[in-house]
């Protein structure tokens, strides 16, 4: 007798959940920042941009915004996985995200990544508002100063020109 169809479904996404999380084994790993934004993801090989370097898988979805949860849509927030959920924001991000077939985020490289290097993706290309903390501790040369969502972007911001945005929020911006 052959498998039924939703038995087969269902171990083809568990294997695909199983290589996820080999390939984030593989690109990056977690460490201690030694600064006072804790721990971070850094990239445990060199990348080019597009590659993908985190592969986003949800943890559980939540009701409201937590400092760690993931914008997906309007009123949509979801905690991910580690690594994705330790990756720090910054102002002048490496990675941008993008939509993936687990209904959470990959995390692409939109320049080159040198192997040692943090990760970061910028936090207000998929939160609205932003709570928690106030002061942006990213140290870049653009910093924005706070810590604020995409409400709080100029309209002409490289990221939501370049369309790194959330598509929820890329679409706003264009309506
Ligand atoms: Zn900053």
């Amino acid at each position: 007798m052959s498998t039924p169809i939703i038995n087969k479904r269902v171990s083809i996404l568990r294997d695909d959940v199983a290589c996820a999380k080999q390939l984030n084994a593989r690109n990056v790993r977690v460490l201690n920042t030694g600064s006072d934004r804790g721990h971070g993801v850094f990239a445990s090989r060199d990348f080019l941009p597009g590659e993908i370097v985190i592969i986003g898988l949800i943890d559980r979805m939540v009701r409201n915004r937590t400092t760690n949860s993931f914008q997906m849509d309007w009123n949509v927030h979801a905690l991910f996985q580690k690594p994705a959920v330790i990756v720090n924001h910054s102002c002048h991000p490496k990675l941008a995200i993008v939509p993936n077939r687990f209904g959470a985020y990959d995390f692409v490289a939109i320049e080159q990544i040198s192997s040692g290097v943090e990760v970061t993706w910028d936090y207000a290309t998929s939160e609205f508002e932003c709570v928690g903390v106030s002061v942006c501790l990213c140290s870049s040369d653009n910093c924005r100063g706070e810590a604020a969502g995409f409400s709080k972007l100029p309209r002409d911001h490289p990221m939501i020109v370049s369309g790194f945005c959330a598509p929820y929020l890329t679409k706003f911006a264009k309506g």
